[in-house]
């Protein structure tokens, strides 16, 4: 374990919410150092077109949090490849270690460490896990030219997915519980007018079937919701997009949190339970889950560090 290393304002993430907070945290000069976690940039990353990034009609995710992190590092930012494993809030200065073994003493910290992909849970999810079954289309996708795949969820993320590997898979069935999507018109369009998309109504994933030697999915049984009837649908990949949770690990001892673990923050504001601990983007936002909104929470976040530093130093 190093020296702790002293700084006004750490930043737990690099997302839209954290470089966001990072670019407004450097201009009012707080030198803020923003340490990325696991995935530099986000979820976004995991993503390609994003249509609703405001002044962009189209632009690839990963692209986009390429230049928010070059805009952060140019207004001045400190960004740090490494994982923050431990954050003890209990005074001021906070005690954030890294997985590296840096330690920081932050006098005011800005929680950015938005969200990730839920699974369902089942055994055979599990067992198969990076041998046929993933959460992500854009990293996996490439794996299954010419086969068919299973899409499993209804919302935003479901039907983008589900779209994307039409570029890759001769069939996608979309295997939904209820009979109405969640996702966005736009997107719900683009969906129904796909001739290699079939949608499964009132069906949930009952079992993922595959060999074991070498690991790999052959087929899935899926149940109707009503009826109980079991069937099965012969496919290479599953695709899990069933939603996300709130990355919370570092603080559910610590702050109060509400709806399935995302953070509280006083209303119109960041500010935890904790005087000097804000929270930004999809790990206090159970509502929009958006990067735009992510982004202005990041904003927000920083705006208050700055006035709670300095009505406190
Ligand atoms: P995230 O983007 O979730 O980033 C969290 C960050 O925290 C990551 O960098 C991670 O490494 C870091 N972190 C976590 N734990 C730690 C730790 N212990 N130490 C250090 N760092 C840590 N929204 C749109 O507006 N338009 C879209 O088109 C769109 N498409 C999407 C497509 C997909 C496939 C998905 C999954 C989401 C999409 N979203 C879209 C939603 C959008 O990505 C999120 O709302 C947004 O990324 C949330 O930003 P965030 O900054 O809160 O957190
Ligand atoms: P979501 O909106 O929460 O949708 C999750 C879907 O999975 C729902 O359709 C839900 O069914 C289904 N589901 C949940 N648990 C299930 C279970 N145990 N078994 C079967 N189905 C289950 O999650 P998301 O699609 O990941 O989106 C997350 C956030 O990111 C949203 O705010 C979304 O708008 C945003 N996002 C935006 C874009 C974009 O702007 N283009 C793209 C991707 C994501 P029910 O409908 O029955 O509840």
């Amino acid at each position: 374990m190093s020296d702790p290393r002293h700084v006004k304002v750490l930043i737990i993430g690099s997302g839209p919410a954290g470089y966001t907070a990072a670019v407004y945290a450097s201009r009012a000069m707080l030198e803020p150092v923003l340490i990325q976690g696991i995935e530099p940039g986000g979820q976004l990353t995991t993503t390609t077109e994003v249509e609703n990034w405001p002044g962009d009609s189209e632009v690839q995710g990963p692209d986009l949090m390429v230049r928010m992190e070059e805009h952060a590092r140019a207004m001045g930012t400190e960004i740090v490849s490494d994982i923050i494993t431990d954050l003890d809030l209990s005074e001021r200065p906070f005690t954030a270690t890294a997985d590296s073994g840096a330690v920081y003493k932050a006098d005011a910290v800005i929680l950015a460490t938005g969200a990730r992909a839920k699974w369902l849970g089942i055994p055979s999810e599990e067992k198969f896990k990076g041998f046929g079954v993933s959460a992500c289309a854009t990293c996996d996708g490439f794996f299954y030219r010419g086969q068919e795949i299973v899409v499993i969820g209804g919302g935003n993320t479901a039907v983008e997915e589900a779209l994307f590997l039409t570029n890759f898979a001769s069939k996608v069935t979309l295997v939904h519980r209820r009979n109405e999507l969640r996702a966005e018109k736009i997107l719900i369009d683009r969906l129904m007018k796909n001739p290699k998309i079939e949608p499964l109504w009132h069906h949930v994933l009952e079992e993922v079937v595959g060999t074991d030697s070498p690991l790999g999915v052959e087929s899935v049984k899926v149940r109707h919701v009503d009826t109980g009837v079991v069937s099965e649908i012969p496919t290479k990949g599953v695709f899990v997009a069933i939603g996300h949770a709130p990355s919370n690990e570092l603080v559910i001892d610590q702050l109060e949190t509400h709806m399935g673990g995302y953070v509280v923050t006083q209303p119109d504001s960041t500010a935890t339970s904790i005087p000097g601990v804000f929270a930004a983007g999809d790990l206090t936002d159970h509502k929009y889950r958006q990067a735009v909104t992510s982004a202005g929470m990041g904003c927000m976040a920083a705006l208050e560090a700055e006035r709670f530093l300095a009505e406190n130093e």
